[in-house]
């Protein structure tokens, strides 16, 4: 198959992306000045930009694209979709067959209890309507003042004001008036960058045990949800010490506080089980899905909710939904995703291939002198970089620049890791090979030699005192 692709210059789709397009999470000055990287297609694993560079995608787009680009069946799915009902809306007692079959699809894959699905069209808006749901699941039962929430610094749950204020960014709460009332934040398990000379088991005991206290403090009367991603994605693939989670578990049951794990990043085969939650051991009342749900291939998410839960909230008016809640393209295209996922046996393929390959070649990486450890859970890792890995040293000098710079290295050689502080971040497509992660590894040790290089040429080996 050919494709012919007719675009403007590079430069000066550079020019009009600077002067019409305002981007997510950007200094659009700073990004102005140096010009868009255009990406223009894209097929397996890699990305095509407008120069004719293949690109590595070590990110799977933004830790969705799960299935690779180029699937003709989800584009089949779309289309055939599109023709015969490409809107309908779930309000005022009506359905369609795309979210019917996708409801149950998910209640079929979702773990024990979990079996009613409230879709959104993103992970933000689905921890929206999780703030309103357990709420209103408390109020329901007569407890009105059972309403706080607990999340993690650190954490993220999406953009949104609801979102973003149960995540646990500072920069964004410092924006925009966030959080909204009635959310706390206790430590997250980081034992690499905060655990100082505890086990890390001992040290994610104490994190969890900061729920207990937290919610002491509140008075379990008042507590009506803990939040938290099974493993923390964004805020620099943070995989908890193994006491960590059946700590939480073992306090969300002692004082009837409801556990959302959200299932965002981890969920569909990311951790090499279908949920993120599996792999942790926990058992949640609610799981928030988005980006692996459809492969990113069309915008949707959803909250998957208990039968109790679900029992609550159905006896009475939900004030709550959004247009394209369900909406029948997305359903119909994460239906057939999650048909691949299954007739290909892709978890299997994440759990007994790909993992094992991208440890060893991790475990390969971490012995340069940048390389402080390595984090993993199935296809999700990270790399703290640091200038002396015995003590896990901060870099002097303002934290993320070294991470920039190596990420910088790592687009010039053609591979996306992103970068968090100073951790580089993976999140690859499930479907990738073992050779395609051998070419991802010697790709990501020449950027690491050439950000040391770079270090030691501007003196910037330092450790923070
Ligand atoms: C990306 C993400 C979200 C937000 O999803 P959007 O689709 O961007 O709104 C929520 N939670 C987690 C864990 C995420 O990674």
């Amino acid at each position: 198959m050919t494709t012919v692709s007719n675009h403007l210059p590079t430069a000066e789709l550079q020019a009009l992306d600077a002067a019409h397009h305002m981007h997510p999470f950007t200094t659009n000055d700073e990004l102005a000045a140096k010009g868009a990287r255009v990406i223009t297609r894209a097929k397996g694993i890699f990305l095509t930009d407008s120069e004719g560079n293949e690109i590595l995608d070590g990110m799977a787009g933004l830790w969705c694209v799960n299935l690779g680009y180029g699937r003709e069946e989800l584009v089949n799915a779309a289309t055939r979709q599109m023709r015969e009902l490409p809107f309908y809306n779930t309000f005022f007692m009506t359905t369609h067959v795309p979210a019917i079959a996708l409801a149950n699809e998910l209640a079929k894959l979702a773990p024990d209890n979990l079996n009613h699905v409230f879709f959104a069209g993103s992970g933000s808006e689905a921890n929206d309507t999780n703030i309103r749901m357990v709420r209103t699941y408390w109020a329901q039962k007569g407890q009105p003042e059972k309403s706080h929430i607990i999340s993690r610094k650190n954490s993220y749950h999406g953009s949104s004001v609801g979102s973003g204020s149960l995540g646990g960014m500072t920069y964004m709460h410092a924006q925009g008036g966030l959080p909204i009332p009635g959310i706390h934040h206790i430590g997250q398990p980081d034992w690499w960058a905060e655990g100082g000379d505890h086990t890390p088991e001992a040290f994610g005991l104490a994190r969890a045990q900061e729920l207990e206290t937290m919610i002491l403090d509140l008075g379990a009367e008042k507590v009506a949800a803990f939040i938290g991603e099974p493993v923390q994605g964004a805020g620099g693939v943070i995989v908890p010490p193994s006491t960590y989670w059946p700590e939480i578990q073992r306090i969300c049951d002692k004082y009837d506080v409801l556990l959302i794990a959200d299932e965002v990043i981890c969920g569909f085969g990311r951790t090499g089980n279908w949920f993120g939650s599996q792999t942790m051991g926990i058992k949640p009342d609610i799981m928030t899905i988005a980006k692996g749900l459809s492969s990113g291939y069309a915008p949707i998410g959803g909250s998957i909710v208990s039968d109790e839960i679900a029992e609550v909230i159905n006896a009475g008016e939900f004030n709550h939904g959004y247009t394209y809640s369900g909406h029948p393209v997305c359903a119909a295209v994460a239906l057939e995703n999650l048909r691949i996922l299954q007739e290909e046996n892709i978890i299997d393929h994440v759990r007994d291939v790909a993992h094992p390959a991208l440890k060893a070649g991790l475990d390969k990486l971490a012995e340069h002198p940048l390389v402080g450890g390595v984090n993993l859970s199935g296809l999700m890792g990270s790399l703290p970089l640091t200038p002396h890995k015995e003590s896990r040293a901060k870099f002097a000098g303002q934290t993320g620049t070294v991470g920039y710079m190596c990420r910088e290295r790592c687009f010039a050689n053609n591979l996306v890791m992103r970068h968090v502080g100073d951790r580089m971040i993976i999140s690859p497509p499930l479907v990738i090979t073992e050779a395609e992660i051998e070419e991802f590894m010697r790709r990501a040790n020449k950027a690491l030699d050439e950000t040391y290089t770079a270090l030691k040429d501007k003196d910037m080996l330092k450790a923070a005192s």
